[in-house]
């Protein structure tokens, strides 16, 4: 057990109304932080009043992107407790995510706690309305005031928490992606597998591209030969060609999703053939000529599954099945989304409840 302070808001802001709810715009009423500082380590666990921070304008981070981040969600369950999704998948992510970036490793059992308990006194933020979540957003950033390039001797690690609303209001919606041979994301020995700020910042330019062509999201190649599939930026891709799922292996330029991790998980529980393998552009391309590319899809978790229906790579579409949303991407949103609100049976035991 930890101690962590807590600090209550003296007011309490007004929730919005469910059908009110984006995605990262409105926060609930507190925050956690930890600040590093060497040689004491981590220190002065609290949770304080939502609030700005006040930084010096040399603060490192802003420099130099001395960052990491987590993308974690937790759902109103239909028994009306508060279900966190895979907690213990998250968490060492995060710390994966720090060794790469020279920041010092965070306690998994006090990030554990924290997050629980923050939580715990924000559940009257998780929202209720079918598909919408609480989305949980950690991150550690530098904060040495210091203009010169070295890892940071301080740092702060924070959790936020935003009520999110539906991500699919009319239904499962599938995407249009856009694959880019013109910009590359990461190469293998840089920052792929990382969730860091700097692999976002790489990704804006193409995405919006992807964005004026009429495409919402991009598809990367490698940054070698751009020739095999990666992944799509804010998620990972999969296909589905002769009835086998396929999607490329984590080498290190890509992000290991926890959702492409449960998507693995499920599809060889139910005996699909699965394959975590190297797959070109044009051996997709070929697949769709000879009408075996039955489905593509992405996962992530702030979209869990998303059905793509079209894929533009130069002047060559590609059109996965018959355009529609294919059986093993509806029968995965059923399932993990199932699970997640306590609708279905929790197989692999992915929730912890609070
Ligand atoms: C977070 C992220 C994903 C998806 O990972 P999940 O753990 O499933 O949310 C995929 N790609 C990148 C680059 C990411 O940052």
């Amino acid at each position: 057990m930890y101690t962590i302070a807590v600090e209550k808001a003296e007011t309490l802001k007004k929730k919005p109304l469910d059908s009110e709810l984006t995605f990262g715009t409105v926060f609930t009423d507190h925050m956690f932080t930890l600040d590093y500082k060497a040689p004491e380590g981590w220190l002065n666990p609290r949770i304080e009043p939502y609030r700005p921070l006040s930084m010096d304008p040399s603060t490192m981070v802003l420099h130099y992107g001395q960052a990491i981040f987590e993308g974690i969600k937790a759902y109103r369950r239909n028994n009306g407790k508060i279900g966190i999704f895979r907690p213990n998948a998250y968490i060492p992510r995060l710390n994966r995510s720090a060794e790469r970036l020279c920041i010092p490793k965070v306690d998994e059992k006090l990030f554990y706690e924290a997050l629980m308990k923050l939580i715990d006194l924000e559940r009257d933020w998780v929202p209720g309305s079918k598909e919408t979540s609480l989305y949980i957003r950690p991150f550690i950033i530098a904060t040495d005031p210091y203009l010169g390039v070295r890892p940071s001797n301080t740092y702060k690690f924070m959790i936020i928490l935003s009520p999110v609303g539906a991500y699919y209001p009319e239904g499962f919606k599938p995407v249009k992606i856009y694959v880019t041979d013109k910009y590359v994301r990461a190469v293998k020995g840089g920052l792929g597998y990382v969730k860091t700020p700097a692999n976002y910042a790489a990704s804006l330019m193409a995405a919006e591209e992807a964005k004026k062509a009429g495409y919402t999201q991009v598809l990367w190649l490698d940054g070698c030969q751009s020739k095999y599939i990666e992944e799509v930026g804010t998620m990972n891709i999969f296909f589905v060609i002769n009835d086998e799922v396929i999607t490329p292996p984590l080498e290190g330029s890509i992000l290991g999703g926890i959702t492409r991790d449960s998507v693995l998980m499920a599809t060889r529980k139910w005996g699909l053939k699965v394959k975590e393998e190297h797959i070109s552009i044009d051996q997709v391309y070929e697949a769709y000529q000879k009408g075996t590319l039955q489905e593509v899809f992405g996962t992530g978790t702030a979209a869990v599954i998303s059905p793509v229906n079209e894929l533009k790579w130069n002047d060559k579409i590609i059109i996965p099945g018959d355009g529609s949303v294919g059986k093993v991407s509806q029968k995965l949103y059923d399932y993990i989304s199932g699970v997640q609100y306590g609708q279905l049976e929790d197989d692999f035991g992915w929730v912890t409840e609070l």
